[in-house]
């Protein structure tokens, strides 16, 4: 075996900068696509990513099952319908994502980018076709550096046609959640959908065949701000593909069928190299172009089968395990504790927020100028706008009735208490109070608002508090 590497060997490695290289795109990566068990494990990954492409076509009550209504300021999610009033819950499932991802980072790298970031998925498609259309990556160079001829031209139109393709699908599909899928591809046919729809699917189709096409890796290291940000989120317990410097050094080739004796596991083979989609050496340490898909391991683990010897040259790991440390449960590490906690505040929330999502917004609006009126008889009169949004598909027929501590003082006036709110409309109207004309001196008082759902709505009850103002 190699030297035996120490503590500081692995320090060394994941913290000099000498040993640091990315492709900064002068060459285009062309990565070997191999079999194995990471690699099985992205297809899945990346096979969930078809519920994007088919979700704008599911149908719930009569509508979109997934709509980002923007016009109308409402978004359909399945038999939710979330308002402007409600956005306070998409705020939180944004954070209940980014706890997601910071949690999961911190317990096992990028993982997030190697298998399902919608980046490395496009590309690894993307390259996909470039594999079974111009051949495997040596083949590919090849013709990279071939003269123009019929058979190039030939290859180039057929794959660039089918990235256009999935560009166009991925352009079409993402602008279909924003409005009605089935006329979207109506129009996008018979060329008559509205300016914004031709702007959000050209941004996505150029954005598509740009990003995965050309600049790949690229984006990942130069665009991403996730890529920039992990560095603070990962630590000595992180598991990510690593190299194991006390097993593999020092490298030595293979001579004739057997392996040289005196070196370590690593045939030097560069197979690892050869697959990796950002062009990064594991065998360097850690790198800011690693997007931890394990497609390393996998070739790795290949050549060690053929050379008869345990796999696992390359396995995820962290760096304290590859010291021979044990790793601390989850539940001791900061980090992990301080992101659950966040997930679950998140969480708490949303269910909170869903499980009390009122089908009535009601909001009353105490006139201001003037607060109150003297009328000829003496009494005082306030006026209140009341804005009560039905967000049901239905028309809500209801009552109003204030509820204040003398019911002989304050009364609602010039209103039979009868309401009907149109379905998913917000209809503001004014209703009057008017204080006792009996020479009793009043004083600014509490009222509440009550709106009560009448026949197959009764026992729904909406209340807003408000205040009915009289003169000191
Ligand atoms: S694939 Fe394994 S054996 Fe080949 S160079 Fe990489 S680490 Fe060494
Ligand atoms: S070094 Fe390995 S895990 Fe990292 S990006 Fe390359 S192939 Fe994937």
């Amino acid at each position: 075996m190699g030297d035996i590497k120490t503590k500081a060997s692995y320090d060394e490695l994941y913290s000099d900068s000498q040993h640091y290289h990315v492709n900064t795109g002068a060459e285009t990566i062309h990565a070997k696509r191999i079999p194995g068990f990471f690699r099985n494990i992205k297809w899945f990954t990346m096979s969930l990513w078809s519920l994007f492409f088919l979700s704008p076509y599911l149908q719930w009550n009569h509508h979109q099952a997934i709509l980002f209504d923007i016009p109308a300021r409402k978004f359909y999610l399945f038999g939710a319908t979330i308002w402007p009033q409600d956005v306070w819950m998409l705020s939180l499932v944004l954070i209940l994502l980014a706890m997601t991802l910071f949690g999961v980072t911190a317990v096992a790298g990028r993982v997030f980018c190697g298998y399902f970031c919608f980046q490395t998925v496009w590309t690894d498609v993307f390259t996909w076709i470039e594999d079974k259309v111009e051949g495997n990556a040596m083949q590919r160079r090849k013709l990279d550096r071939a003269a123009w001829s019929v058979e190039k031209l030939q290859k180039k139109v057929i794959k660039h046609s089918a990235w256009l393709l999935i560009a166009v699908l991925t352009g079409v599909t993402f602008t279909a959640y924003f409005t009605e899928a089935s006329q979207l591809w109506y129009d996008v046919f018979h060329l008559s959908a509205p300016l914004i729809a031709w702007i959000v699917i050209g941004m996505f189709i150029a954005g598509t065949y740009v990003f995965a096409g050309f600049m790949r890796e690229q984006v990942c290291f130069w665009l991403c701000p996730y890529a920039r940000i992990q560095s603070v989120m990962i630590d000595k317990d992180t598991i990510i593909p690593t190299y194991d410097l006390e097993r593999g050094e020092p490298r030595g080739k293979v001579s004739g069928a057997s392996v040289n004796a005196t070196t370590g596991d690593c045939i030097d083979c560069k197979m690892c190299v050869g697959v990796c989609p950002t062009g990064v050496d594991i065998r360097e340490g850690l790198s800011e172009g690693c997007i931890t898909c394990g497609m390393c391991i996998d070739a790795c683990d290949s050549i060690m089968v053929k050379v008869n010897k345990p796999i696992g040259l390359i396995r995820y790991a962290s760096q304290k395990q590859m010291e021979g440390i044990v790793l601390p449960p989850l539940w001791k590490r900061p980090r992990v504790l301080v992101y659950s906690l966040i997930f679950l505040l998140a969480l708490s929330g949303i269910v909170y927020g869903l499980s009390h999502i009122s089908p009535v917004e009601l909001t009353v609006v105490h006139e201001r100028q003037p607060l109150f009126t003297r009328m000829s008889d003496g009494s005082i009169q306030n006026k209140y706008t009341i804005k009560a949004v039905n967000k049901m598909e239905q028309d809500l027929p209801m009552t109003l009735r204030i509820v204040v501590d003398d019911p002989a003082k304050v009364m609602l006036v010039e209103h039979d208490g009868k309401v009907v709110l149109k379905a998913e409309k917000l209809v503001p109207f004014a209703v009057f109070l008017r204080g006792a004309h009996d020479g009793t001196r009043l004083e600014n008082q509490p009222v509440t608002f009550v709106l009560e759902g009448l026949g197959e709505y009764e026992g729904l009850v909406i209340r807003y508090d408000s205040v009915f103002v009289s003169p000191k």
